[in-house]
C-alpha cells in the first residue's frame, strides 16, 4: 500500500504539482512549494470554498499575518499554544512527543536515548520596527499568526456593525499560518507555514440549540467516533439530541464540513468525524470534532477541526484589550457571542484530493495512471491535440484551441508523440477532456472528445464543443 502512495508524491513533483522548498539548498522541512499546476488546483480550491460559505451568507475579510504579542497574550497562545518535545541525547534532535517517541525512548535518527526536552512554544517570533530603543530596551515583539481566526476576534466590533448589530453571522478568513511544528516530515501533513480557511461564526449562546437550517442537514449520516462510546455512523440530529454533539449549531457545520469535502472529491468512506478527548482539547474549545481523511500512506489524519470555541476569545480580548466585546439584545443584559469554528487546513486538504484521486489501472501492457479530480477542480479542463503532426491538421487545432481558451482558460496544446502518449499525459494531470482533430474535422467541423474517467469518445461539433465541456463542469453544482 504505502508503495502506491509514494507514486502519488512522485507523481506530483515530476508533474508539476509540489515539492519539498528550497531543494537548490538541500531543502528545509516544514516548506512546500505548488508549481504550475499545484497552485492552480489550489487556487480553485479556495475558489470552491469562498463560493461554500459565501451561499451560507458569511462575508470574508482579510487582516494582517503578524500580530503584536498583546493579541496573543490575550488569546492565550503565548502560554498554551506548544508541544511537549523530547531530544535526543546523541545528535541533539528534537521530535515532538506522541505514542512512539517519549523520553526514554530510542531516536528515530541515530538510536541515542530521548530525554524531556519540555514544552516549546510553536510560534515563530519576530520584530515590528526597529528591534532596540536608544536605551537599548528591546521593543516591537510581534509573532506570525498561528492561525487566522484572531483576526476575526479582534475586528469583532466593527464587523459586528457591519451586520447591522445583529446575531448570528459568519465571517471567513483564508491565508497563511505559521507554527514551528517541532518534527515536520510529512509532506504536506506537517507544515510550518501553511494555509488555513477558516469560519467564525458568532452566535448567542441560547440560540446555539436552535440554527435556523438544521432542517437542511438534520437526516445527513456521519461517521463519528465520539469521546465516549463505540465509534458507529448516526444521523446529524440523532448525534445532537443525544448529546454526543453539543448543539445544533456544532451539529450543523460537522454536516456542512462533510459537504464540503464530498464535493471537492473526497470520498465519504474515507472520512470519519473525531472527536477529541477531554486531555487532548485546546486551550479555548468546549466541544472539538475533527474531520479526519483515511490516507494509505498516513492513517487516519485531521484534514478539518471543528470546534465550539464559547465565549473564549471574546471575552479575553475584552479583558486584555479593555474594549467591550457584548452585545446588547432585546430582553437580556449584553451578551458576549459563543463561536462555532470549522478550521481547515488547505494542504492537508490538497494532499487527501491527490491521493484520493489518484488510480492506476492496466490497459494492455501499459499502466494508466489518472487523477480522478472532479472537473471544477482540474488544473487543465481540456486538452486539444491534432490526430497528426502534419500542418493542415495543427492549424485548425490551433484555431480550436484558441477558441476554447477563451471559454475555459485552462486549455493545453499537445502536438508531440504519438496521441496514445498525449492521452496518458493529460491522464495523469488530471486534465477530464481530450480534444482530437482528425481529417474528418476539415470536412465537417467535427472533433472526437475523449471522457478521462470513462475513454469513450463521442463526436461533436466544434461549435457545441464549449456547452458540452461546461455542462459536464457545472453538474457538481446542482
Ligand atoms: P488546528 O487549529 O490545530 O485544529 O488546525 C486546523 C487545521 O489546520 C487542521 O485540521 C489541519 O488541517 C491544519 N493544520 C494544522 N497544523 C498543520 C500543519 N503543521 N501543517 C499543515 N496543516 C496543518
Amino acid at each position: 500500500m504505502a508503495v502506491k502512495d509514494d507514486k502519488v508524491e512522485e507523481l506530483a513533483r515530476r508533474r508539476g504539482f509540489l515539492w519539498q522548498a528550497y531543494e537548490i539548498y538541500g531543502g528545509t522541512a516544514g516548506f512546500y512549494d505548488y508549481g504550475p499546476l499545484g497552485a492552480r488546483l489550489k487556487r480553485q480550491l479556495e475558489a470552491e470554498w469562498r463560493l461554500f460559505y459565501s451561499l451560507e451568507g458569511f462575508f470574508e475579510i482579510e487582516s494582517p499575518t503578524i500580530a503584536p504579542v498583546s493579541v496573543f497574550k490575550a488569546s492565550g497562545h503565548l502560554s498554551c499554544f506548544s508541544d511537549l518535545a523530547v531530544v535526543c541525547n546523541k545528535c541533539d534532535s528534537f521530535f515532538r512527543v506522541d505514542e512512539e517517541l517519549t523520553a526514554g525512548g530510542k531516536c528515530p535518527e541515530c538510536g541515542g536515548e530521548l530525554v524531556a526536552a519540555g514544552e516549546l512554544n510553536l510560534m515563530f517570533q519576530t520584530r515590528i520596527g526597529v528591534p532596540k530603543g536608544r536605551d537599548g530596551t528591546r521593543r516591537g515583539e510581534g509573532y506570525l499568526r498561528p492561525e487566522t481566526a484572531q483576526g476575526m476576534f479582534v475586528n469583532f466590533q466593527r464587523l459586528l456593525r457591519f451586520n447591522r448589530s445583529k446575531l448570528p453571522f459568519g465571517v471567513i478568513q483564508l491565508g497563511k499560518a505559521y507554527r514551528n511544528e517541532i518534527s515536520p516530515r510529512q509532506s504536506l501533513i506537517r507544515l510550518r507555514e501553511f494555509t488555513m480557511a477558516e469560519v467564525e461564526v458568532f452566535v448567542d449562546p441560547e440560540a446555539k440549540n436552535s440554527h435556523p437550517n438544521f432542517d437542511n442537514v438534520r437526516d445527513r449520516r456521519i461517521w463519528i467516533n465520539p469521546a465516549e462510546g463505540e465509534e458507529c455512523e448516526t444521523s446529524v440530529e440523532d448525534a445532537v439530541r443525544n448529546g454526543t454533539i453539543a448543539n445544533e449549531y456544532l451539529g450543523y457545520h460537522i454536516a456542512k464540513v462533510k459537504e464540503f469535502l464530498e464535493r471537492i472529491g473526497i470520498p465519504s468512506d474515507r472520512l470519519r468525524f473525531r472527536q477529541h478527548r477531554k486531555d487532548e482539547m485546546a486551550h479555548y474549545a468546549r466541544d472539538c470534532w475533527d474531520a479526519e481523511f483515511m490516507s494509505r500512506r498516513y492513517g487516519w489524519m485531521e484534514i478539518v477541526g471543528i470546534a465550539d470555541r464559547g465565549d473564549y476569545d471574546l471575552s479575553a480580548h475584552a479583558m486584555h484589550s479593555k474594549v467591550d466585546m457584548g452585545v446588547p439584545t432585546q430582553t437580556r443584559s449584553k451578551i458576549i457571542p459563543h463561536v462555532i469554528e470549522p478550521s481547515y487546513g488547505l494542504d492537508r486538504i490538497i494532499y487527501a484530493l491527490l491521493e484520493s484521486a489518484f488510480t492506476e489501472e492496466q490497459v494492455g501492457k501499459e499502466t494508466r495512471k489518472v487523477l480522478r479530480f472532479v472537473p471544477e477542480l482540474a488544473p487543465v479542463k481540456a486538452a486539444v491535440f491534432p490526430l497528426l503532426n502534419r500542418t493542415e491538421l495543427k492549424q485548425k487545432a490551433e484555431e480550436v484551441f484558441q477558441s476554447l481558451k477563451r471559454e475555459l482558460v485552462y486549455v493545453d496544446y499537445d502536438d508531440s508523440g504519438s496521441i496514445g502518449r498525449r492521452y496518458r499525459r493529460q491522464d495523469e494531470i488530471g486534465t477530464p477532456y481530450c480534444v482530437t482533430i482528425d481529417y474528418q474535422t476539415l470536412e465537417d467541423d467535427t472533433v472526437t472528445i475523449r471522457n478521462r474517467d470513462t475513454m469513450a469518445q463521442q463526436r461533436v461539433r466544434i461549435a457545441d464543443l464549449p456547452a458540452v465541456i461546461l455542462a459536464d463542469i457545472r453538474k457538481l453544482h446542482v
